[in-house]
């Protein structure tokens, strides 16, 4: 980033079916996050612990991918309120690990889960269904699927220089395009 960038942009982050693994690797900057301090803003952030949009945010950082009608509102409303939504990461791209269940009937997933897999102990035989707990939806969908994603970081997670590139050319006010450094995973 070049200095003396007066600019200043907003971010805002979520984690839907995901590890937060992605958000340690933003955190993974190390004292570049120093420079950023003074030209990025956090907002609506587990980072934060900002749990509303108060305004329209520059650029939405959402990890993982979409397993229930709650992370389904949680993007709809981070489409709505930032410029620039990017997914992150192989769960928000593909899935990721949750995806793995894809294959197989949700009723099948939930009674194996609470029903008969070898370690459950569920003397009431009953599957939760609170109507307050978030409705789990027939499969694990990736965020682009849902609503128009403007930008992908790859990888599981996408290094820390990836997140870096991004917030650097947004301040600059250029195209995105990683470096080859930063789509490396060896
Ligand atoms: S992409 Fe990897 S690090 Fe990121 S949420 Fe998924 S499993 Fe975790």
């Amino acid at each position: 980033m070049s200095p003396g960038i007066p600019r200043k942009i907003t971010l805002a982050t979520t984690s839907l079916a995901g590890c937060f693994g992605c958000h340690m690797s933003l955190l993974d900057i190390d004292l570049v996050l120093l420079d950023l301090v003074d030209h990025v803003e956090i907002l609506r952030s587990p980072l934060t612990d900002i749990k509303t949009f108060n305004r329209q945010v520059d650029v939405g950082l959402i990890e993982g991918g979409v397993c229930n009608d709650e992370n389904l509102h949680v993007l709809r409303e981070f489409r709505k309120n930032c410029n620039i939504l990017v997914s992150v990461g192989e769960c928000a791209i593909m899935g990721g690990l949750p995806a793995l269940r894809n294959d197989v009937p949700l009723q099948e997933c939930l009674s194996e889960a609470y029903l008969n897999g070898p370690t459950v102990s569920n003397p009431q035989h009953v599957i939760p269904h609170d109507p307050h707990l978030p409705k789990i939806l027939d499969r694990i969908y990736p965020c682009h699927e849902l609503v128009k994603v403007d930008v992908f970081l790859p990888g599981c997670p996408p290094p820390a220089k990836a997140f870096f590139e991004l917030i650097a050319s947004v301040l600059e006010g250029k195209n995105f395009q990683l470096s080859r450094a930063a789509t490396r995973f060896d």
